[in-house]
């Protein structure tokens, strides 16, 4: 519940209703983000020159992360996105993702690079997760350069996670994939994906981020693009340029998002320099993080 009414939302199918008829008492809005990311470890065997994750060795505890979405859930929050690093790499992630769907109403999801994905891991996550996303960055000969695995091992990853449930492709896009959209697009159709979510790069101490020129190139093609597949962007400039929906009008960034690094570092994204450490309650580091601005 927020300024903007009574948000309902369905795990499962993914379905959002928003009762903005109803005028809730302001002790009574969620004191938890919409949705919460965590990268759960930092630790990934590919070595992506345009990543942003920290590479020094961090995870964050199992039961902590447990007992932070059942405070989350109790918060109002709607959703927890895993990610690092490679999830998948982190210990007993398929029971974490259990404990949580069990234990809370909030949807599971992860972002994976797909390489870790088995029959077995995917049969172990059935049921715990409600969406996934796969990182493909570019298509063939691009994806093996930047990524340094076969294509046809991400192919294979998508074929597991189409298995599993709904799943979208995130694409980082830079100077080496703006040339690829279509081919990124008609891939994600054909893998049986429901999205396409363009990451324009962000800069790092190794790479200056999108060009100006590429960015715009982009809002061009996404603006009149005719895909079979819903696409997405991620926050960072560029969606204001796009004919983009508003996911709930009027609700604040730190409403809707925020991050947790491997640290335990409350931020309120994952590009964000400065965050507040989790102490005992998320939810007090929630609304500390808010009042902080
Ligand atoms: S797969 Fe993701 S976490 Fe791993 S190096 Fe590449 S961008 Fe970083």
């Amino acid at each position: 519940m927020t300024a903007s009414g009574v948000h309902l939302f369905d795990r499962v199918s993914g379905v959002n209703v928003l009762l903005d008829e109803v005028s809730v008492p302001v002790e009574q809005y969620s004191r938890a983000p919409r949705y919460l990311s965590v990268a759960l470890t930092n630790a990934c065997e590919l070595r992506c020159g345009y990543c942003y994750a920290p590479k020094h060795a961090a995870a964050l505890d199992r039961e902590r992360v447990l007992a932070w979405a059942v405070e989350l859930d109790a918060a109002g929050c709607l959703g927890l996105g895993f990610g690092g690093g490679e999830p998948t790499a982190y210990r007993r992630f398929a029971q974490l993702c259990s404990d949580i769907a069990r234990s809370t109403s909030m949807a599971v999801t992860f972002t994976t690079h797909g390489h870790r994905l088995t029959p077995e891991l995917v049969d172990s996550l059935r049921g715990a997760v409600h969406f996934a996303r796969l990182s493909v960055d570019g298509v063939g000969a691009t994806y093996e350069r930047l990524r340094g695995r076969p294509f046809a091992a991400v192919v294979r990853a998508a074929g597991l996670l189409d298995s599993l449930a709904p799943f979208g492709i995130n694409a980082v896009i830079n100077a080496d994939t703006i040339g690829e959209l279509d081919e990124l697009a008609e891939f994600a159709e054909r893998v049986g994906a429901c999205e396409l979510l363009l990451l324009p790069e962000q800069p790092t101490a190794a790479t200056p981020g999108i060009s100006d020129a590429d960015g715009q190139h982009l809002i061009r093609w996404a603006g009149t693009a005719g895909t079979g597949v819903r696409l997405a962007i991620s926050r960072t400039g560029l969606e204001t340029a796009l004919p983009t929906a508003e996911a709930i009008p009027g609700e604040l960034p730190l409403d809707a998002h925020m991050h947790v690094d491997a640290m335990g570092v409350l931020r309120p994204h994952a590009y964000a320099s400065t965050g507040l450490p989790v102490g005992g309650s998320i939810v007090d580091a929630v609304q500390t993080l808010k009042e902080m601005g």
